[in-house]
């Protein structure tokens, strides 16, 4: 480019010293044109002057033979003044031709004035005088027409000389013209040349820098040559270097990127700025699934609005805690976007990006270990309440069983008053009841094995229902009727089960509905098929007290009860039940009041082997 600014440069000095250097040769030459006219015109004028001269010596010659004679000092003047003027001529360069002619002419002025001088001094002689006026006058017209005729020459080459002249003028102006314009023309044109030197590079560089702004990395620029080409060639290193690292950045991206999608855990980014604390800014898929929300309506939420109202209250101090540094690790509850509770334990602490404050929020749903949990703490209960129970029956049951039977003894004697007998059957009702206990203990911890065989679960129910009725708690009686509804399925399959277990499960739940009702009221019996997993559904349900969240969660544990006289073993044992006979236990709490237990026992599929 400097090489090209130079030639730019040398070019543009050149023309204008070629272009200035021939307008002043041609200005020169033009004025040498105009300095020959002008010795033109002075020669013209001479020769004017001398023709004068010799006519006006010729006139003095005339006038002596008039009556007013030229005085002789008069025509001595102008005979001088004809030889000086014929002089003069000579002072101006001629050709060799002209001078010639001078020459002659300057003769015959020297004769002419010859002539005159022996007229002027032949005066006496008047035949001679005759003679020698004759020869002056023979003179002088030849020397007027040799004048005229060096007039007419002059004249003539002075016409030429000037047209010729006229026309190298024009021609030098036209020269001019073209160079003054064409000058600034072919400088501009060299100009123009040279800045697209510049300005093509500079474009090229202009666009590639664009089009790297757009994030294209692969642009890379070509054609550029000298220093351009250095710069476009840093240019194309810088862009490289920027696509290498630009990949290394994207691949890490991607690995995290991978890392976050592909966590079970729910994952979260928050704000943990001020006004926006616990926004959720980011959300993987496993915190989409978890909740039941797509990661985008996520995106428009609070971290609150995943919290159950008591979780939500502790959301400040969590953020607090760890704003002050902390990684809180704690169990939760979440809500899922259909109102489903469950529980989640937390991981989070406190990440810094620019000036910016963010969360990392790892939430793990832990149903399932609370389920394990909840199963192993069953167990332990059960495994407890075998070995108490298997303690009790060796310990209690046969002294039980002595003083049982010595109190039935001892109340069938008629010596004793009414009132002492009544004691006494007291007391055997309540080693009865103790003797219940332990059955029940022993039932529940160690159940028997069931004996599967092909039962039908409406002749089951309708068995139950029949004894349950003769039953005090549901014997009508005005003030408490029960009303039983009854909605079953007369096509419902035959299920592979204990009957006798399956009894004792309905016989629980009925008394336990009776129980729930002391004022009358509702019992409903419902069974029915579901064809897609191959499920039948048997819910018994009441319009009694109905059970809040308390009392759900607890209602399956041994030992929980809330009536006075209640073992709380009856639902433990039922569950424990339906669960050997490969079914499952659920209780739901009505809208209206009242309780609904659902078990669901797999059908008998067609073909398989029946007992
Ligand atoms: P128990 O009957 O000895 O209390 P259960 O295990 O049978 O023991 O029942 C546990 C508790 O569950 C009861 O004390 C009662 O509070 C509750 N419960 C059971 N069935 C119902 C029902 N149908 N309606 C309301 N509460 C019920």
């Amino acid at each position: 480019m400097k090489i090209k600014l130079i030639i730019f440069l040398s070019i543009s000095i050149l023309l204008a010293v070629v272009g200035g250097s021939y307008l002043l040769i041609m200005s020169e030459r033009r004025l040498a044109d105009f300095d020959y006219l002008i010795m033109l015109h002075e020669v013209e004028i001479l020769r004017n002057q001398l023709l004068l001269s010799v006519r006006t010596v010729e006139a003095d010659l005339y006038s002596q033979r008039s009556r007013i004679p030229a005085g002789v000092d008069e025509i001595v003047g102008h005979v001088s003044k004809m030889e000086s003027t014929m002089k003069s001529c000579f002072e101006c360069h001629h050709e060799e031709s002209v001078n010639a002619r001078l020459y002659d002419l300057d003769d015959q002025v020297g004769d002419f004035s010859h002539s005159l001088s022996r007229i002027l001094t032949l005066q006496a002689n008047s035949k001679r005088y005759q003679a020698e006026v004759e020869k002056a006058h023979i003179i002088a017209d030849s020397l007027v027409s040799k004048i005229n005729t060096m007039i007419i020459l002059t004249g003539t080459k002075l016409n030429e000389k000037t047209e010729i002249s006229l026309r190298n003028v024009a021609r030098t102006k036209l020269i001019m013209v073209v160079l003054v314009a064409a000058g600034p023309l072919m400088i501009a044109i060299l100009g123009l040349t040279a800045l697209a030197g510049f300005t093509k590079p500079i474009k090229v560089l202009l666009e590639a820098t664009r089009k790297m702004k757009t994030g294209n990395l692969d642009i890379r620029t070509a054609g550029l040559k000298n220093e351009f080409a250095e710069l476009g060639q840093a240019f194309d290193d810088m862009a490289i270097s920027l696509q290498k690292h630009t990949r290394i950045i994207e691949e890490s991206e991607q690995r995290y990127r991978h890392l976050f999608e592909s966590a079970a855990d729910a994952i979260f980014i928050l704000s943990a700025e001020e006004n926006t604390a616990g926004n959720i800014l980011q959300a993987n898929q496993a915190a989409a699934r978890m909740h039941g929300y797509t990661v985008e309506e996520l995106m428009t939420m609070n971290i609150r609005d995943l919290d159950t109202p008591e979780a939500a209250l502790g959301v400040p101090i969590r953020i607090d805690r760890m704003l002050r540094g902390e990684r809180i690790r704690t169990q939760i509850n979440h809500l899922k976007r259909d109102g489903t509770v469950f529980p989640v334990e937390v991981s989070a602490s406190i990440f810094e990006v620019g000036n910016k404050k963010y969360i990392l929020a790892i939430d793990r749903d832990i149903t399932e270990r609370k389920q394990t949990e909840n199963a192993l703490q069953r167990a332990q209960q059960i495994r407890v309440a075998g070995e108490m129970a298997t303690g009790l029956a060796h310990e209690i049951k046969n002294p039980l069983a002595g003083i049982k039977a010595a109190m039935e003894m001892l109340s069938r004697e008629t010596y004793f008053p009414e009132e002492d007998r009544m004691v006494l059957n007291k007391a055997i009702d309540e080693i009865k009841r103790i003797e219940y206990l332990m059955k029940s203990l022993l039932n529940f911890a160690r159940p028997p094995k069931p004996q599967l065989v092909r039962t039908d679960v409406n002749a089951v129910l309708e068995t139950v229902l029949g004894s349950v009725l003769k039953d005090p708690a549901y014997a009508r009686d005005a003030s408490r009727a029960i009303d039983i509804q009854k909605n079953y399925d007369l096509h419902l399959p035959a299920v592979m089960a204990d009957p006798m277990q399956l009894q004792q499960i309905f016989m629980n739940l009925l008394l336990n509905a009776a129980d729930a009702m002391p004022g009358g009221g509702t019992l409903a019996l419902e069974t029915m098929f579901d064809r897609g997993p191959g499920m039948l559904q048997i819910k018994i349900s009441d319009t009694g007290t109905g059970v809040d969240a308390a009392v759900i969660n607890n209602i399956f544990q041994p030992f929980f009860t809330t009536k006075a006289k209640g073992t709380g073993l009856g639902l433990a044992i039922t569950k424990r039940l339906v669960e050997e006979n490969d079914g499952q236990i659920s209780i739901e709490s009505k809208a209206n009041g009242g309780a609904m237990f659902i078990i669901t026992l797999p059908a008998l599929q067609e073909g398989e082997l029946q007992a």
